[in-house]
């Protein structure tokens, strides 16, 4: 290599490079050097590197060379450790340094290669600031969900339990049509209390994998097709289901999404229509796909989005029931288990909702095995 290349070299290095002898008198200084202590290679060769290291460095330095001289022994070169540097306005500053040995001349001295990490550093804590700020603002919601809800809670007894009271003690002197907007308002209640449940649960879910263990998943969704046992026989629905796998995943909310979903698909069918849910699974590198088709009323396209939105229904009320937080809830603890949550449909042709969920043996924590 020419002299010119090893210049190019030098100066083009981001890092800086500093050559010093056996004494710790520096011999060269790079560009990059330059830049990151403040001074210039005139004024730093020729000194003692010591200048460019802070208390105390410099005078575990001055003992580390010591050593060195002594005994020929060397215990830092070589080894990238992270230490403190000094630059020229007296800023003490976080470096990565590398040492080794050079022979310039016949004279044995040392060579340092070290990056500044004042910004990925300044990164690092901004980054924690962050996550700290958006963990206490998270915090904040939650309770402050739950006290809405606890508050509402009260009055909304008071409704139910007065409505109630009408429906018993002053129904003779009720028409048809007081009655009718009586039962009205006893479902509303009825309906804001699932929609408090639910916004507290969609609350409280972290996106965090918690709770997660190995479990049979043909066994949690025996469970929830027995919970629909009254719905499936008054429907005429009839739910099969292929090889169900092992999954690692959080077996509540597992079961919980199962239920969300077999539960939309018995409800969003055509009048006279008698379901037919079937729910299979299939292997994706590390994940199981579940899908859950329908025979349903279908979805057009254009509101895939939107339907995994807090509060967002299509239909409504009282054709298809429902708080409209089920796949906001779902999306949230698919996303929990590492996994995404989508939809297939079409008008009037069925939907198929499938989630991913991380295979039983499968290190679903490591970056690589993330769902498609
Ligand atoms: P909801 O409580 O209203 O059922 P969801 O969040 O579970 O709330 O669903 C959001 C909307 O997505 C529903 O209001 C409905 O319009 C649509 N939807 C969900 N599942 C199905 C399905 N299987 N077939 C057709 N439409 C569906």
């Amino acid at each position: 290599m020419t002299k010119s290349q090893l210049q190019a070299i030098t100066d083009t290095s981001v890092d800086g490079i500093i050559l010093s002898d056996a004494e710790g008198k520096v011999l060269f200084f790079s560009r990059a050097s330059e830049r990151i202590f403040g001074y210039s290679s005139d004024e730093i060769v020729g000194e003692d590197v010591r200048l460019l290291m802070p208390s105390p460095y410099s005078e575990a330095h001055s003992q580390y060379m010591a050593n060195y001289r002594e005994t020929g022994r060397h215990t830092i070169i070589g080894i990238g450790r992270e230490v403190m540097g000094r630059r020229k306005s007296g800023e003490v500053f976080p470096m990565d340094l590398y040492i080794g040995e050079q022979e310039a001349g016949g004279e044995a001295g040392f060579v340092a290669v070290l990056r500044d990490l004042t910004e990925r550093r300044q990164d690092e804590e901004q980054r924690r600031r962050l996550f700290e700020h958006s963990a206490a603002i998270l915090a904040e919601q939650i309770h402050f969900v739950h006290a809405v809800s606890h508050d509402l809670r009260e009055p909304l007894r008071m409704i139910t339990s007065f409505c109630g009271r009408l429906q018993g003690d002053y129904r003779d002197r009720l028409d048809a049509r007081g009655q009718e907007y009586l039962s009205l308002a006893v479902a509303a209640a009825e309906r804001m209390g699932l929609i408090l449940d639910d916004l507290v649960e969609f609350a409280q879910l972290s996106t965090e994998k918690e709770g997660a263990s190995p479990f049979d998943s043909s066994v949690v969704l025996a469970q929830e097709v027995e919970c629909f046992a009254e719905a499936i026989r008054r429907t005429g629905a009839v739910v099969t289901q292929g090889e169900l796998p092992w999954v690692v995943a959080n077996p509540i909310r597992f079961a919980r999404v199962l239920q969300n979903l077999i539960g939309n698909a018995l409800k969003y069918v055509g009048e006279g229509v008698s379901p037919r849910i079937h729910v299979e699974a299939a292997r994706e590198g590390a994940f199981w796909r579940f899908s859950v088709s329908d025979n349903g009323i279908g979805i057009d396209p254009r509101h895939f989005g939107r339907i995994f939105e807090p509060f967002k229904r299509l239909h409504p009320r009282g054709r298809y029931d429902g708080t409209g937080l089920g796949l906001a809830i779902c999306r949230k603890i698919v996303e929990g288990f590492g996994g995404t949550l989508s939809v297939r449909s079409s008008e009037g042709q069925g939907s198929t909702f499938s989630f991913t969920v991380a295979a039983e043996g499968e290190a679903a924590e490591d970056d690589r095995t993330k769902a498609p």
